[in-house]
């Protein structure tokens, strides 16, 4: 199945005639998750999956973890997918959880395996006290039950609690489970301290790699702390924005693709692939990046994995 529509459908000619020089992707997916966080499916399948569907330059982005790169590595090889590493790492910034997205990233770096280390040490004892907001409600064993959907204790995440909760017939979807349990106010969310967004993004930096801000409509901060965020973001090193993800309406890829334009940030586009049965989005079904704008594979270059790739040589 062939599911991308072109990048490159709005852009002008000058557009070409720069990129003739460069690698040029028509559909890249530079964001999901493997089992090794919070997706179902293994590096292998997703890669599997990406190519089938189209996908001409790929990341795997798991939460705080590199552990699936040199698998995702391996496959993309098999494949001649064009690959780049990826991580989605979960910082702290005004009390708020935000996800920046790490994309070229050397994964020996020890300054951001310790962050990452930390966040996910962090992950345990965060679904313990979940478990007792849960317990409260009339819901036991929580922490065992989602446990057993994610393996190891660093990689509990809340989707991990949620597909426990429909499990045992609590709620019919995770998305309703996450409505009612799992988000702050609900008996289910736990107050959390990541890492600091500044430590984030430098470590990313410092890894050599693209930090990469996530989803920014998911956000709920006030329109200050919005540009706060922003302006912390690009003083630590961020240089990228996602435009184009599952979470985006047309209004607000238009409205992130703006920002980009007066940040001079680069921008991503990845479907935040989780599970078959979970994503609405499919790997590689995204919309167009909207025009002018820099796409962020064109910082990646001397990091993006092309060996076999059809891009090659280009
Ligand atoms: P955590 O890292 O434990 O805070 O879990 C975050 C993950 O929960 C995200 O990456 C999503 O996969 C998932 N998630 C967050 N909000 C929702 C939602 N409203 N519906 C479904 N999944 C969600
Ligand atoms: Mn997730
Ligand atoms: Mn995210
Ligand atoms: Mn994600």
């Amino acid at each position: 199945m062939h599911v991308c529509f072109s990048h490159l459908a709005d852009r002008g000619e000058e557009y070409w005639h720069i990129h003739t020089m460069l690698s040029v992707y028509h559909c890249p997916d530079l964001h999901c998750h493997s089992h090794y966080s919070d997706g179902t499916l293994s590096p292998a399948d997703l890669a599997r999956q990406a190519h089938a569907q189209g996908v001409d330059l790929w990341a795997l982005t798991d939460h705080d973890t590199l552990a699936g790169q040199a698998e995702a590595r391996a496959s993309t090889q098999a494949l001649g997918l064009a690959w780049v590493s990826g991580v989605e790492v979960s910082a702290g910034f005004l009390g708020q959880t935000i996800h920046v997205v790490g994309l070229g990233v050397d994964v020996r770096h020890p300054g951001l395996q310790a962050l990452l280390a930390a966040n996910r040490a962090s992950r345990g004892p965060r679904a313990q006290a979940m478990a007792a907001g849960l317990a409260a409600q009339g819901i036991p064993n929580a922490y065992t039950g989602a446990l057993r959907h994610a393996q190891d204790p660093a990689r509990l995440s809340r989707t991990h609690f949620a597909r426990y909760l429909v499990e045992i017939g609590r709620c019919r979807s995770v998305a309703e489970v996450f409505r009612h349990y799992l988000v702050p106010g609900r008996p289910g969310y736990a107050p959390h301290q990541w890492a600091s967004l500044s430590a984030c993004v430098e470590q990313i930096r410092a890894a050599g790699g693209v930090a990469v801000l996530a989803h920014p409509a998911r956000y709920k901060l006030p329109a200050l702390q919005v540009q706060l965020l922003f302006d912390t973001f690009a003083e630590h090193g961020g240089q990228g924005i996602e435009v184009v993800t599952s979470a985006h309406t047309p209004t607000q890829v238009q409205q992130y693709a703006a920002v980009a334009r007066e940040r001079g940030w680069a921008v991503s586009c990845g479907s935040d692939f989780h599970s078959p049965d979970e994503s609405r989005y499919l790997l590689g079904a995204l919309a167009p990046l909207p025009g002018r704008l820099q796409p962020v594979w064109d910082l990646l270059r001397e990091r993006i994995d092309q060996s076999g790739s059809p891009a090659a040589g280009t």
